[in-house]
């Protein structure tokens, strides 16, 4: 980049919105995102109100200002993703079994074929193209046990400019021969990778710990992940948690002297601010309430936990509690990387309560942040954070009717939430970099 291009401040003109809380959002319907060269939002507001500063007339005050008018396009914060796995992104829509099965017939055999990093480093593109298409700004992500493997896609996701929690996943039990580790070989082989990438890429890619679960871990391997947690500060812990009955049970009896599944890494020192435990379906009580207190961060599920028929993740009480929870599409089992879709299927699983369009922004965008905390940079359109925004353009899809941009924000919301898909994502920027386009 020149030193010209990186002074250069632009302002995108567009119909702002971003949410404030779970039930508030900005809507600034003409309204201004600007963006100075170091990718930093310097102002959100109304254009009328702040046009002044940049431009006397028909004139730009500034030669480096930019105007970029996205006419009636909407401006909204990039979508956190806060579980899924790189190599599944070939396997989505095998139907059929429940959990385990599902791992054994079409997962396991799949990650295999990561000992290849030729292959890896194919996927990895395929999958950091697909993200930055879906309007995905901030991911979290669960590679293969290979070491290699994972070593490409974190040079994949530099090249591309995409911001990741990612780490190499950690199985030394119960798992097939390909996929089954020594203990120490695991520990050390993250150990290295964490070294080498958290932080990199300006602080793009961070670094996760990523014990698969409960299933193919033993006491040794979930003792090492709480030392090197502890160890390297900053750094997250990934891994699954109560995503389905079966694997509770093999769990309670791996580890008898446990109170729960949540005990078990508790017992271990996975938990607390920067765990991520995805699904987290089946909690008890005190599980929920040692969640809300740990300031530990569920990634709900709700596509995966309808297509593996996992359970219905307890949203109010979650909520009620005041866990700190996002929206995770947890590819492959989850059919889609759209949080959009996950949106949708997050208000579609719940059998009672109604999740409302501008909480389902929330969670898919500040909600994500604040579960990954990171909101002081990302997740919401704010003066001071990085500029992860996407370019929607609201009637680029077939059955959203046709007036859709000139009714309230909150019924262009509700047709986003319940219709949207990739084909609504027009721009995707990462820390002010544009990374795809379409
Ligand atoms: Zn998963």
């Amino acid at each position: 980049m020149s030193q010209s291009e990186s002074d250069l401040t632009k302002i995108y003109l567009g119909h702002v919105i971003s949410p404030l809380s779970s039930t508030a959002y900005l809507d600034f319907v003409q309204g201004a995102l600007v963006v100075n060269g170091k990718g930093t939002i310097i102002d959100v507001a109304p254009w009328s109100e702040i046009q002044h500063k940049y431009i006397s007339g028909n004139h730009i005050n500034d030669s480096n200002v930019e105007i970029v008018d996205l006419g009636q396009r909407l401006i909204l914060p990039g979508l956190v993703d806060l579980h899924l796995h790189l190599p599944q992104v070939s396997q989505t829509g095998r139907s059929g079994q429940h959990l385990l099965a599902w791992l054994n017939k079409y997962i396991f055999p799949a990650e295999a074929r990561f000992s290849d990093t030729n292959h890896a480093r194919k996927i990895a593109n395929w999958f950091f193209d697909e993200l930055a298409a879906n309007g995905t700004t901030l991911a979290v992500v669960f590679t293969t046990i290979h070491k290699d493997a994972t070593d490409a896609a974190f040079e994949v996701a530099l090249e591309k400019g995409s911001r990741v929690i990612m780490g190499k996943v950690m199985m030394d039990a119960n798992s097939p021969e390909a996929l089954t580790e020594d203990t120490e070989t695991s520990l050390r082989e993250s150990e290295e990778l964490a070294v080498k990438w958290h932080g990199q890429g300006d602080g793009l890619l961070l670094y996760a710990f990523t014990p698969r679960f409960g299933v193919t871990s033993t006491s040794e391997l979930l003792a090492g992940v709480g030392r090197l947690f502890a160890k390297h500060p900053g750094t997250y812990v990934h891994t699954h948690l109560s995503e389905a009955k079966e694997e509770i049970q093999f769990v309670a009896t791996q580890f008898p002297s446990a109170r729960s599944y949540l005990d078990v890494y508790k017992s271990f020192g996975i938990i607390g601010k920067r765990t991520v435990f995805a699904h987290a379906i089946h909690l008890d009580d005190q599980d929920i309430k040692t969640v809300a207190d740990t300031h530990s961060s569920l990634a709900h599920c709700p596509s995966s936990n309808f297509f593996l028929k996992s359970g219905v993740f307890l949203y109010a009480k979650i909520c009620a509690a005041g866990c700190l929870f996002g929206l995770g599409s947890d590819v492959a089992a989850g059919p889609s990387m759209s949080l959009f879709n996950v949106m949708k299927d997050a208000n579609y699983m719940q059998p009672d309560i109604w999740i409302e369009p501008p909480e389902l922004l929330y969670r898919a965008t500040l909600g994500g942040a604040k579960a990954a905390h990171l909101d002081h940079l990302t997740g919401s359109l704010t003066v001071g954070k990085e500029a992860d925004f996407i370019v929607v353009d609201a009637s680029r899809k077939s059955g959203i009717v046709d007036n859709i941009l000139s009714q309230p924000t909150d019924e262009i919301l509700s047709s986003l939430v319940f219709l949207g898909d990739d084909r609504l994502i027009e721009a995707t920027y990462v820390r002010g970099r544009c990374i795809f386009h379409i």
